[in-house]
Parts: structure tokens; C-alpha cells; sequence
């Protein structure tokens, strides 16, 4: 893609209001616009980073079974009634319609998954079934201070799998576990995300959080570092510690972010609505189930948090949104014409490449720009690369790059974007 043509521009300024590192570095780089605290658009250059973090989920959720569907964000007040959550849970956004009917805007989906499935699912033979979307949720929070890390209205990827058996429940709530850590290691966090055991509430003794480690994190969790697990703060203290064989002299204290939680529900949610199926015998059984969530936009958010530096953005090859940014320095026609042909080969080889052909900004803009944008790689033709009968390539990573020629150029970028 042309830089040219990019509707959006980079920023110096930010809103006011906005105090944390994501927020800046995405809305600085026209990734996302702020609609009001915890609302968020998603622009061009941001929507490609949502799309591949999806790609990888989907792919996850897929492996496992899942089924995707698209669930409706307006959901009947009876149904939250009937789980008792219309009065219980604070964060509900209530709306009503001039007729004075009230609907509950959607913050989670059980109330909605659980009577599509009573339609569908009756005995023994239908089991196991995983059922998953990728979908905005709207949440109260009262703090909508970190970015697109703590939404009101922001997009979740929802997994709910349903068991006839407590041992076919946990085979598959232990297949989760494995893709999960899979998926936040394709998005580049994985080193720093942990396996966290949080409390289960009513129903099963653990849930599972998957928390990425940040200074800004509003989590305390103790990390286990041999055995690449950790305990949520709230969950803290000696019995946990010697129901899960941790030494608490071993464990280190950090901040860190949820990315992502799997529970074991129970019965919890098909009991009020009597899903249940017969067995065998012919006898009827409530369904057990899990629920399985990421948080896309806090997922992206976290990247920023904690792969950038103090020039911007440092995007993982797997999410970001362009491979490769391309950019051409000064107005000399050869200097023009060899970054135009760069920019073909590449986009021919079918290499994403963001080619900066913007005439009249200085080198200066366009290398801050660079930094800030955060692709890969980034590619500069210019008097002095021709010069050395060359482009300059270096990773963002990197402090300094070197002159490859254009054949060395193109074998490399097509080589390393397709691995
Ligand atoms: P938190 O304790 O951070 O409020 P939660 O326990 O309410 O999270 P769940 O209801 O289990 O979260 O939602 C599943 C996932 O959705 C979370 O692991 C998180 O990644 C994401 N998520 C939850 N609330 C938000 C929000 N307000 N904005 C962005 N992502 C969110
Ligand atoms: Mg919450």
C-alpha cells in the first residue's frame, strides 16, 4: 500500500484525558481513534493488526473443533432474569426502546448460547460440541483508563463447549490450555505470559488466566519460573500453595495483564435454562460446560505495552500490519524510479509492504514515522543507498542497517515473510 493514499496521518497530539502507553502509540500512529473513554475505532493500519491476531485465534479455535457463529449483541432481559444476572451483575448496559422494552446489551453470551443450544443438543451422541465468536462486548467498567486494554465496548473472542462427562469436560479444557499457549506465543507475547491459577468461584476450585507480565498491569501474580506457571494474587496463600506444590520462596511478585481466562462452569448456566440430555438409559442429565475467552483489543494493546520502545511501536512478523515499510528519500528521478520498482517486485512476490512515497516530507519525518509505525523491516532507497549501489535495510529491532543490493533485497524479504 501507497502511504500516499492512506487516509489517516501520524499525530504529535493525543487526547487529554489519555494516560497510558497504548492509547498513545496506536492513536499517534493512526491505528485507532477514540470515541470517548473506552471506545475505540479501528483504522486502516489497525484493523490489519485485529485481523491477524484473529487469523491466529481462529485457527486455534478451529483446531480444536470449535464451530464459529455470530451471536446477537441485543439480548432478552428474561434470559438474564432467568440467571439471575439482570440485578447481579453491575456492569450490564441496560437499554430500553421507545415502547419501554428493556434489552440487555451484550457483555458475555451464555445467556444466549445456552437456549440456541436447548434447540439443538438432546442426547448423549451430541456431545462434545464448542461453540465460539469474535465479537463486541459492552461492559460498564468504571475505569476506562487503559487504552483499548479496558474497553466498555470492545471485541472478544468467546468460546463455549458443552460435555456430557466431567472426564470429556477436562480432556477438553486441558486441549485449551495447550492452544492458548500456542496463540500467545504466534502473537509474540508468549515469553512473558504465564498460566495463572485465579479463583473458580462457586463451582470448580480453579480457573485459569493467562496473564501477560507489564508494569502497567492492574494484576499482582506470583510466577513460578521453572515450571512457567503462576498464581493470581487473589488466590494467594498457604493452602492454594500446597494444593498446587509451590515453594513460596520461589515465587516472584509482578504486574501483569489478563489476556485471556478459561473456566469450568458446570452446570452453572444450563441448569435455569434445563439444557440437559439422556443417557444411555434414557436418563436426563444437566450438560456440563466451559467458557473460554481473549480479549482481541487488549491482546493488541498488550503487544504495544510491551513490545515498543521510546521511537514507538515494535510489531511481531506474525501481527504486524505491514511485513515491510518501504521508504523513498529526496525527489531524484533515479532515486524515485528504483523505489517504484522495489515497491512492484515486492508487492508482486506478494510481500505486505507500506511504501512511504509521501513527496515533500522530510527523511527525518518519514524515519520517525518508521519507528513509530513499527513494521519488521524497514527498506530505504535513497541518493545515497543507490550510491552504494544499494537500499538500506534494518530490522526495527536494530540500531543500524546495512546495504543489500536489490536482488539480495527482494530474496531476503520474500524468504523471511513467508517462514
Ligand atoms: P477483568 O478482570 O480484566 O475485568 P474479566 O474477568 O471481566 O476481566 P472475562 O469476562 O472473563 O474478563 O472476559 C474474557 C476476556 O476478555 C478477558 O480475559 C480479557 O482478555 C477480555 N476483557 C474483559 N474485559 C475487557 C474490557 N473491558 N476490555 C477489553 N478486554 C476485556
Ligand atoms: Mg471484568
Amino acid at each position: 500500500m501507497r502511504q500516499s493514499k492512506l487516509f489517516t496521518k501520524t499525530r504529535k497530539e493525543i487526547p487529554a484525558d489519555e494516560v497510558s502507553k497504548n492509547a498513545e502509540l496506536l492513536i499517534r500512529g493512526g491505528f485507532i481513534h477514540k470515541e470517548m473513554a473506552g471506545v475505540y475505532s479501528y483504522l486502516p493500519l489497525g484493523l490489519r493488526v485485529l485481523n491477524k491476531i484473529i487469523s491466529i485465534i481462529r485457527e486455534g479455535m478451529n483446531g480444536v473443533g470449535g464451530q464459529e457463529v455470530l451471536m446477537s449483541s441485543f439480548q432478552p432481559k428474561e434470559n438474564w432474569e432467568k440467571t439471575g444476572r439482570w440485578e447481579a451483575m453491575d456492569d450490564l448496559y441496560k437499554v430500553s426502546d421507545s415502547s419501554g422494552r428493556e434489552v440487555a446489551l451484550g457483555p458475555t453470551h451464555e445467556e444466549i448460547v445456552v437456549p440456541i443450544l436447548k434447540n439443538y443438543i438432546s442426547s448423549y451422541k451430541d456431545f462434545p460440541v464448542a461453540i465460539y465468536q469474535i465479537q463486541n462486548k459492552f461492559r460498564m467498567e468504571l475505569r476506562a483508563k487503559s487504552g483499548i486494554l479496558r474497553g466498555r465496548e470492545f471485541i472478544m473472542k468467546d468460546m463455549y463447549s458443552f460435555h456430557n462427562s466431567q472426564e470429556d469436560f477436562e480432556e477438553f479444557y486441558g486441549k485449551m490450555k495447550d492452544v492458548y499457549k500456542t496463540i500467545f506465543q504466534r502473537v509474540g507475547i508468549g515469553h512473558l505470559t504465564y498460566m495463572t491459577f485465579a479463583s473458580g468461584g462457586t463451582f470448580s476450585k480453579y480457573s485459569h488466566e493467562f496473564q501477560t507480565i507489564t508494569s502497567v498491569g492492574e494484576d499482582t501474580i506470583y510466577v513460578d519460573e521453572t515450571n512457567a506457571i503462576a498464581v493470581n494474587k487473589e488466590v494467594f496463600n498457604d493452602e492454594v500453595l500446597g494444593q498446587l506444590n509451590l515453594i513460596k520462596e520461589k515465587l516472584v511478585e509482578q504486574k501483569s495483564i489478563e489476556v485471556g481466562n478459561i473456566f469450568d462452569l458446570k452446570t452453572k448456566y444450563s441448569a435455569p435454562f434445563d439444557l440437559s440430555y439422556t443417557d444411555e438409559k434414557g436418563e436426563k442429565h444437566p450438560v456440563l460446560m466451559g467458557c473460554y475467552g481473549i480479549g482481541l483489543g487488549r491482546l493488541m494493546g498488550t503487544v504495544v505495552e510491551v513490545l515498543s520502545d521510546d521511537k514507538g511501536i515494535i510489531w511481531p512478523e506474525a501481527i504486524a500490519p505491514f511485513f515491510v515499510h518501504l521508504l523513498v528519500l529526496g525527489e531524484d528521478k533515479e532515486v524515485l524510479e528504483e523505489a517504484e520498482k522495489v515497491y512492484e517486485s515486492l508487492e508482486k512476490a506478494g510481500v505486505e509492504v507500506l511504501f512511504d512515497d509521501r513527496r515533500e516530507v522530510s527523511a527525518g519525518e518519514k524515519f520517525a514515522d518508521a519507528d513509530l509505525l513499527g513494521m519488521p523491516y524497514r527498506a530505504v532507497v535513497s541518493a545515497r543507498s543507490i550510491k552504494e549501489n544499494g537500499i538500506e535495510l534494518k530490522k526495527r529491532t536494530e540500531e543500524k542497517g546495512k546495504i543489500v543490493t536489490e536482488s539480495e533485497l527482494l530474496k531476503m524479504l520474500i524468504r523471511e515473510s513467508f517462514l
